[in-house]
């Protein structure tokens, strides 16, 4: 069978269950701590800032399939399924023998992948019978997610978004307020830990650990008001898991078999999504895929991280989570404008990287930059520049596929557009982007800040 550019699937083989991933391991991740008792959480420590299932869906490491309720299944068919697309263009350019596929998330107005848990996490809040969400956000991305996602189940949202973002990505706030959510640049006036940054630096630009802060405490002390967050977690991973079940229904339908599967890696939601249904079958031993993450050179997580009990912010209130980290003190560099700048990994899959399961690679920003342009001009779309670490990757496999005369079978995940990233990609055209690679010494100071606990010792 001739493959179509477009591996078509209908409406109704949208899966209609998550894929749990942990549930087909046999070494499971480490339990989350309190970071208090350092005793595993609980359901009942978690409810005053989460919505209740998706903690239930956080501590279940035992289902398989975790069925996706019809309600929340009707807005996914508003967008999904998503494009699976054979890159044609792409392997002619490159003069390779390998198939190339790439599933493509940013169909979807907020431009990513992150809509998808973004409406199933404002679905669970509105059948919790809540009025209101919190979030924190970064670049925007998940912040356009969340709004989109409250608008439709009507649910009211306030986003504290990093002040030097807001500032630097004008039309992500617009955005995020056109879809109806406050937005309330971070550090502010409007909490205590806010208020306390702020007087020790009033012309701070804020952060993603202080945004965080900000966003937890107002939803605990908010009536019917709960927090979201878009990755790491193992409940992001697992609404995520729609882009493999969608991208293997597919893949089986047309009878291709994936070699090699690579996707980049921030907190690992989008990558543990897409590879959930094949390292599934990988762990049973039913396939010999080869699972790639590929991550910034400026915040190597998984290259030159520790697999170490870590706070998930800055301030240190989280709970503790066994990750490969660089630290919650460590500080990305200012010039990196490629996203992917958390300092952990989600728990899942760090004990898969760990266990042998996943490589991962670490990409310089001119070099992913460099891809995205080549990716832009050959197959039209413009990628995120995080979607872009992928590429970079995906290049380098179909050359070396090239070089030994190898037809391998390459998926990626293309996890969003680059239409708000505009001034990384002028900053290219225009040749004033650097790189940035941290000596051990900043990563020094990084690990410094990992507490100092029986279980890291
Ligand atoms: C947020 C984001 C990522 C990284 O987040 P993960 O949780 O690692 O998936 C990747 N690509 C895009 C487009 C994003 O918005």
């Amino acid at each position: 069978m001739k493959i179509p550019t477009r591996l078509y699937l209908s409406e109704d083989e949208i899966p209609t269950s998550w894929y749990n991933l942990r549930a087909f391991m046999k070494d499971k991740p480490e339990p989350m701590l309190h970071p208090g008792t350092l005793r595993p959480v609980t359901a009942a420590d978690l409810s005053p800032v989460f919505c209740d299932e998706p903690i239930k869906q956080e501590l279940d490491d035992s289902t398989p399939f975790i069925v996706i309720p019809e309600g929340l299944q009707s807005f996914f068919r508003a967008y999904r399924p998503a494009p699976l697309i054979r890159a044609y263009f792409l392997e002619k350019e490159l003069g390779t023998p390998a198939e190339i596929y790439y599933k493509f998330e940013g169909t979807n107005t907020s431009g990513s992948h992150k809509l998808n848990s973004a409406a199933a996490q404002a679905f669970y809040a509105k059948a919790q019978g809540l009025n209101a969400l919190t979030t924190e956000t970064g670049a925007g991305q998940w912040g356009s997610a969340m709004a989109m996602a409250c608008a439709f189940y009507k649910l009211s949202l306030t986003v504290y978004m990093v002040k030097i973002s807001s500032e630097q990505k004008p039309y992500r706030k617009t955005l995020i307020e056109t879809y109806g959510a406050n937005l309330v640049p971070s550090p502010s006036s409007t909490t205590e830990a806010g208020r306390k940054i702020l007087a020790e630096d009033p012309g701070s630009n804020g952060s993603l650990g202080c945004a965080i802060s900000e966003a937890v405490e107002t939803a605990v002390k908010t009536e019917s008001c709960r927090y979201v967050l878009g990755s790491v977690m193992n409940h992001v991973l697992l609404h995520q898991s729609i882009i493999g079940m969608e991208t293997k229904a597919a893949f089986d339908k047309y009878n291709v078999k994936p070699d090699v599967i690579i996707g980049c890696a921030g907190g690992g939601s989008n990558l543990g999504g897409l590879i959930a249904p094949f390292m599934g079958e990988r762990i049973e031993n039913k396939n010999d895929i080869h699972f790639i993450a590929v991550e910034p050179a400026s915040c190597p997580s998984f290259t030159r991280g520790r697999f170490a009990y870590d706070f998930g912010d800055t301030v240190q209130t989280t709970p503790l989570v066994k990750m490969y980290t660089l630290g919650s003190g460590f500080m990305p560099s200012p010039n990196h404008a490629g996203g992917l700048r958390y300092h952990g990994m989600n728990p899942t899959l760090s004990k898969l990287y760990h266990d042998g399961y996943l490589e991962a690679r670490a990409e310089t920003q001119t070099d992913v930059f460099n891809a995205a342009v080549y990716f832009a001009k050959v197959e039209g779309i413009l990628p995120a520049p995080e979607s872009s670490h992928a590429i970079k990757v995906v290049i380098d496999e179909a050359l070396e596929c090239k070089r030994r005369g190898d037809k391998k079978v390459i998926l990626f995940g293309l996890t969003g557009t680059g239409y708000f990233d505009m001034s990384a990609y002028a900053a290219y055209n225009a040749n004033t982007m650097t790189d940035y690679i941290p000596t051990d010494t900043d990563l020094t100071k990084g690990f410094a800040s990992l507490p100092n606990i029986p279980q890291n010792r």
